[in-house]
Parts: C-alpha cells; sequence; structure tokens
C-alpha cells in the first residue's frame, strides 16, 4: 500500500498549556513557519484557549482542534464542552481518547465510541488515540488491546465515516517520557491497524485511511518515523509548544510523497 493515496496530518496537542494570551503569541509565532505546509496542520488548544486561537489563527493554512468533548450535545453535565460548542468557536478537529483522559478522567472505550458518533454527527474530525501501556507490550498484548480499542471505538461507523477519522497511535511508555517508539515499532501498529481497517471495511478505505504516530515525536526523529509507509503525520505533545521544533516537524511531513 503506498502512501500517495493519503495526505499526512501534524497535530499539536497543547494538552494543559498555554494561557489565551500565551496561545495568541504561540499562533502567531508558528504561522509564517508553517505557511507554505505541503501537509494538513492542526493545533488542539485547551478549551478556554479556543476563541483567542480561532482568531489568530484566521487567513492561515492552520486548523484549529480541541481535545476532548462530550458525547451529548447539552444537559446536566457540569464542566463539560459540547460538539456544538466546539463548532461555533470554528474548531474542526477533536482529540478522543488520548491516554491521559483514559487513564486520569476514567475515559473508557464505550465512552469513545459515544464522543466519536457525536463528534461525526456534529459536523468534526475525529483523532482518535489508541495504544497499550509499557506493561501491555510486554505482556504481548499490544495487537490485542489495539484491536479491541479500534473496534468498539468505530462500532457501527461507516466507511464514509472513516473519511473523517484519524487514528493516532500513540504508545503510553511514549508519551512526554522522551522515549520514542522506534521507527519500525511505529511502522508495525500503524500497519497493523492499517490490516484491521481493512479485515472491518475494505482495502480501499484502508489505503486511504490516516494513521498518526504520536509519543515523544520531535524536530530530530519526525524525519525518520514520517518516512515509515504506514504512518501518516503525528500528534505532537511537547515539541508542539515550541514554534520552531513543531514547524520542522511539519516540514518533515511536507517532503513526504503525499497526495
Ligand atoms: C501526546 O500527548 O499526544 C503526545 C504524543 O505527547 P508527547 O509528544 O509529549 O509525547
Amino acid at each position: 500500500m503506498d502512501k500517495t493515496n493519503r495526505k499526512v496530518v501534524i497535530a499539536g496537542n497543547w494538552k494543559m498549556n498555554k494561557t489565551p494570551i500565551e496561545t495568541a503569541e504561540l499562533i502567531n509565532e508558528l504561522k509564517p513557519k508553517v505557511s507554505q505546509a505541503d501537509c494538513e496542520v492542526v493545533v488542539c488548544v485547551p478549551f478556554v484557549d479556543l476563541p483567542n486561537a480561532s482568531i489568530a489563527l484566521e487567513g492561515s493554512n492552520i486548523k484549529l482542534g480541541a481535545q476532548n468533548c462530550h458525547f451529548e450535545e447539552k444537559g446536566a453535565f457540569t464542566g463539560e464542552i459540547s460538539v456544538p460548542m466546539l463548532k461555533s468557536l470554528g474548531v474542526e478537529y477533536v482529540i478522543i481518547g488520548h491516554s491521559e483522559r483514559r487513564q486520569y478522567f476514567a475515559e473508557t472505550d464505550e465512552t469513545v465510541s459515544k464522543k466519536i458518533k457525536s463528534a461525526l454527527n456534529g459536523g468534526l474530525k475525529v483523532i482518535l488515540c489508541v495504544g497499550e501501556s509499557l506493561e501491555q507490550r510486554e505482556a504481548g498484548i499490544t495487537f490485542e488491546l489495539i484491536s479491541t480499542q479500534i473496534k468498539i471505538a468505530l462500532a457501527g461507523l461507516s466507511e464514509n465515516d472513516l473519511k473523517n477519522i484519524i487514528v493516532a497511535y500513540e504508545p503510553i511508555w511514549a508519551i512526554g517520557t522522551g522515549k520514542t517508539a522506534t521507527a519500525e515499532q511505529a511502522d508495525e501498529v500503524c500497519g497493523f491497524i492499517r490490516n484491521l481497517i481493512s479485515q472491518l471495511y475494505d482495502e480501499d478505505t484502508a489505503k486511504g485511511f490516516v494513521i498518526q504516530y504520536g509519543g515523544s515525536m520531535n524536530a530530530k526523529n519526525a524525519e525518520e518515523l514520517l518516512d515509515k509507509e504506514n504512518v501518516d503525520g503525528g500528534l505532537i505533545g511537547g515539541a508542539s509548544l515550541k514554534a520552531e521544533d513543531f514547524s520542522i516537524i511539519v516540514k518533515a511531513a511536507s517532503e513526504q510523497k503525499y497526495v
């Protein structure tokens, strides 16, 4: 399967960093550095930063993303944010099922599935995060776990729905640890995910399906990771908070032979 069927997507996950003023500053620093990007560039900022980010991004090639959403449109869900609320602020992407949400906020495969449906119904594109812990990798259950995460998350979705979903393979042991998966490990699991999509849907859907790697991707290792056949981009935490580093990753992605 060659990469020319799909686009590369580089998304920054700012996590719980940057105030609204700092957000505008970082975006203004980033904009000229990625204006020539030959790939999709997304920044997923904290909820309170979305209005400022939306204004700062106006007229640029960078897309706006959020880091979570609730699955209901409205109601008695104190502290939560719905898909229509995100849409009204110009959000195009939403990260769903990040391992930090699964670990600290009781996110399950079932809530992930509900959130994906809500996001798609509301017109958002989804970045679905999956990945194993170190214990799970060492126990040899990486593929089984990822298969379960994906099957539950995508249950009931059509090929058409998949056009608005990206999977980010993020080994938990590589997130924020400085310990990157080797390019071979990343490619192996991303390839496994592509195969699974082919089995669950069909080969054409799998060929066009965007699969990112995430986990300590940075300016130094991005090129090697992005060079791999099944790695169609990156979800980047720490390095997305530095305009220079993030733009180097975007440049590495732009040099890939994608559509
Ligand atoms: C992430 O939070 O999705 C992530 C990959 O973080 P980092 O790049 O810091 O490992």
